[in-house]
């Protein structure tokens, strides 16, 4: 197949069982830029689902008898093929989710860096007691076949955190995109066809129609979703029939609260990133602003500035910080927000519709709305940001916690001890001080509340492909 092809020309197949096949039936993707047709996307049928579960556990015994060391090698030199064709990645990442291609070459680059993490970690047996009659051993063990099943914000990276664990600790994948974004995927296949075992790795793509039938199937072990809470909750019922391990990184409305010694010029621009890059379509973005009297106006005046200088565009346009919303369902979403922000609260930046094509909307900022609104209560995941003011910080920390989601914070101060005191006392997976985003792939992420359970990256995200078991010897 010739990688210079335009994704319009190009043939794209599911991988069952080491082939690479074509679907059942076909669907269009669409370019969220220009709405214009990208590609038709191979969509398997529950027969080929069935076909891919299958490989994936006749895979199974011989990979996950492999020394650790050997798989970590062939997930190096996956790691390799895919830093090889970066920029094809990327501008089929850009093309069919919509961010700028600068950021779509960052997820490759990470997606690369997350699976060469994983490639030199070890899942090594552990003495957890040893007396005069005793010596106990707890070693991982892989589970059998996973599901991963991923969403569109970020298809690749989040793809990868769940491929380089499961496969470093011995398991085997059916893997399925979301409907929209599936071709970076459906690639990536292309590259498991070529450098791992037939059945290893298996890819599906379905229209949203066939995660039921993956999340209870009696031969898949665990499930590794990443998407909405309302999906989650889906998925979390449909494995309780066959009790499969389960892990779930699902929505957010991170509260980012900045205390009163900073300097609104110089936290402006670092919020205002936060809250819309990938137009907003991030788990962890920053959702809602928690601000003191004191800086409450300089702080929305810094933010519309900012939100009036961003130039919205098509990704693979130079110069676009912010891409389209990613299809036409979050489009309409988002114009949902926007409504209600124009009746209960006031938009001082962004808010009009962008002239078409594409499903772009500009970065908007809204103030002096109130805590019981859609638009600050629910997951809007989109460039529109509540700024809330606050005159006690207690009382900012209670309205930051009182939510059923829990995924991420940040917090925002001249002086880390003082915002450190604040994190402490946020319910979420994870709070940063004084930046955003900065996820490393030695370090465990997840939600807590309903935003999730489990975690993925580091050693956590390793042993949640596997499951301990002890050995317990007399001596
Ligand atoms: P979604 O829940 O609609 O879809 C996610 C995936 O689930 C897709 O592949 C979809 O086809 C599949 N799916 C749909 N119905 C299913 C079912 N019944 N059973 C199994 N799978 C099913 O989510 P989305 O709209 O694609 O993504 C946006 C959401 O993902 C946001 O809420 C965002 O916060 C969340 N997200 C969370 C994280 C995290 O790490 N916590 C990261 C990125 C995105």
């Amino acid at each position: 197949m010739n990688a210079e092809l335009q994704p319009s020309t190009r043939d794209y197949r599911l991988l069952i069982g080491g082939r690479l096949v074509p679907g059942a039936s076909s669907f269009e993707v669409i370019n969220p830029a220009t709405e214009r047709v990208l590609a038709l996307c191979p969509r398997a049928d529950v027969a080929q689902l069935n076909q891919a579960v299958a490989a994936a556990k006749s895979a199974f015994g011989t990979w996950s008898a492999r020394p650790l060391r050997e798989r970590g090698a062939l997930l190096l030199k996956l790691a390799d093929a895919l830093s090889a064709k970066s920029e094809e990645f990327a501008r089929l990442l850009t093309q069919e989710q919509g961010k700028p291609l600068p950021q779509a070459f960052g997820e490759v680059a990470g997606s690369v860096a997350m699976l060469r993490t994983f490639a030199g970690m070890d899942l090594p047996v552990k003495v957890l007691k040893e007396t005069e009659s005793t010596r106990v051993l707890q070693q991982r063990v892989p589970l059998g076949v996973v599901a991963a099943i991923t969403p569109w914000n970020f298809p690749l990276i989040l793809l990868m955190i769940k491929v380089g664990p499961a496969l470093l600790a011995g398991d085997t994948l059916v893997v399925k995109p979301a409907p929209s974004t599936p071709l970076t995927t459906l690639r990536f296949g292309e590259l498991c066809a070529e450098l791992l075992p037939a059945g290893v790795v298996n890819v599906i793509a379905d229209q949203n129609d066939l995660g039921s039938a993956l999340t209870s199937h009696p031969d898949i072990a665990k499930v590794a979703f990443t998407g909405s809470t309302a999906t989650g909750r889906k998925v979390m019922a449909s494995v309780a029939s066959t009790l499969k391990r389960l892990t779930l990184e699902l929505g957010g409305n991170d509260a980012a609260i900045v205390l009163d010694d900073v300097d609104p010029k110089e936290i402006a621009p670092k919020i205002f990133a936060g809250a819309m890059v990938n137009t907003g379509q991030v788990c962890l973005a920053i959702k809602r602003v928690y601000a003191p009297d004191s800086i409450y106006e300089e702080l929305c005046a810094e933010l519309a500035r900012l939100a009036e200088a961003a130039v919205v565009g098509d990704g693979l346009t130079a110069g676009s910080q912010y891409g389209p919303l990613q299809n036409k369902a979050q489009f309409d979403k988002v114009q949902g927000y926007i409504a209600d922000a124009r009746a209960h609260g006031k938009i001082i930046a962004g808010g009009t519709p962008v002239k078409g094509p594409g499903y772009f909307i500009r970065p908007t900022i809204v103030r002096d709305i109130a805590d019981d609104t859609r638009l600050v209560r629910e997951e809007q995941f989109g460039p529109i940001l509540p700024v809330l003011r606050y005159s006690d910080l207690n009382d900012a920390i209670a309205r930051a916690n009182a939510t059923e989601y829990g995924l991420g914070a940040t917090v925002w101060s001249k002086d880390p001890q003082r915002a450190t005191e604040v994190a402490l006392k946020i319910d979420s997976g994870t709070v940063w001080v004084n930046k955003h985003l900065d996820l490393q792939p030695d370090v465990p992420f997840g939600g807590a509340k309903q935003s999730g359970f489990g975690r993925e990256l580091g050693q956590e995200g390793l042993e949640e492909f596997t499951q301990a078991k002890i050995i317990n010897i007399a001596r």
